[in-house]
């Protein structure tokens, strides 16, 4: 992939003011760079590489799981909605969610299912069908498109959605003003900073702009916490899990079962040390 236009993120997408840095990590868009002051990574993709990619989930399956995958899916968003829940003190019945970036609505069937009264907004109007076409409340456009009134929600959720965008620190605030006082937002994110993005480099899944449906941003711990800071949130809990050296289908069947072995390994120690694949943040709205 030859890269012959201006980049598409020109600043660090968490509001630091100061410069990128070349990473050292060189991919087929061109080298991520580095923001000095919090380390966010960020892409040189063009514009029109970053769209092209996006089509990816542009679709009316959206991000569906696949029927191997949809017991595990039920398994990880009920643990996540678990957390929200004991993290505001309420049964799920009395908490208003908002599901942002929904797209067909995964999350969505089981956070209903669970008794959440949940909603969500998605702006690829194909997936966002799909999820009404099953009986769930969307809204089709970007979250301020919907301009909610301040102070509607007591849970906000951002499944994978914050890597996708250059201005995460604009919808963290919008996320911020639409919350409750005392409120959580969810926020979900490959984490750069894991052992699995060290070891992988250039050659980490998350880092792929095309395979991941145009992964721009690349957080890590600290940078969650800052772009929580600055959207006048509070670091609730993070936390980080799993380590994983490729996704399905990456590789041999061989080598993903030994990849796997090694992996649930080095999980546990991976949390211990903030430096597991997956980073949930969940963070509150002041009283
Ligand atoms: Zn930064």
């Amino acid at each position: 992939m030859k890269n012959s236009g201006a980049h598409y993120v020109t600043a660090c997408a968490v509001g630091c003011g100061a410069g990128l840095r070349d990473s050292g990590i060189t991919l087929p868009e061109g080298p991520l760079r580095r923001c000095v002051e919090c380390g966010q990574l960020l892409s040189s993709a063009t514009e029109a590489q970053y769209l092209r990619s996006l089509g990816r989930f542009d679709n009316t399956a959206g991000t569906l799981p696949d029927a191997t995958s949809q017991s595990r899916h039920d398994k990880n968003t009920a643990r996540r909605l678990g957390k929200l829940a004991a993290a505001l003190g309420r049964a799920p019945e009395t908490i208003r969610l908002l599901d942002v970036g929904c797209s067909s609505g995964a999350f969505l069937r089981t956070a209903c299912r669970l008794g959440y009264r949940a909603e969500g907004v998605e702006p690829s109007a194909d997936a966002a069908q799909t999820a009404r076409a099953a009986g769930l409340k969307v809204f089709t456009g970007y979250l301020e498109q919907a301009q909610f009134a301040d102070a509607t929600f007591d849970a906000i959720t951002l499944i994978e959605i914050v890597e996708h965008l250059r201005d995460a620190l604009g919808l963290m605030r919008e996320c911020a003003r639409i919350l409750k006082p005392g409120g959580v937002v969810l926020v979900t994110t490959p984490n750069a900073r894991s052992w699995t993005a060290r070891a992988m480099g250039a050659r980490w899944a998350g880092f792929s702009l095309n395979a991941m449906g145009g992964h721009i941003s690349f957080f890590n711990p600290h940078s969650i916490a800052m772009l929580a800071a600055r959207s006048g949130l509070a670091v609730h809990h993070i936390e980080t899990r799993n380590v994983r050296f490729f996704e399905r289908g990456q590789c041999s069947r061989g080598l993903h079962a030994a990849a796997k072995i090694a992996a649930e390994l080095l999980n546990w120690p991976a949390r211990l040390a903030g430096a597991g694949h997956d980073l949930h943040a969940y963070l509150r709205r002041p009283l």
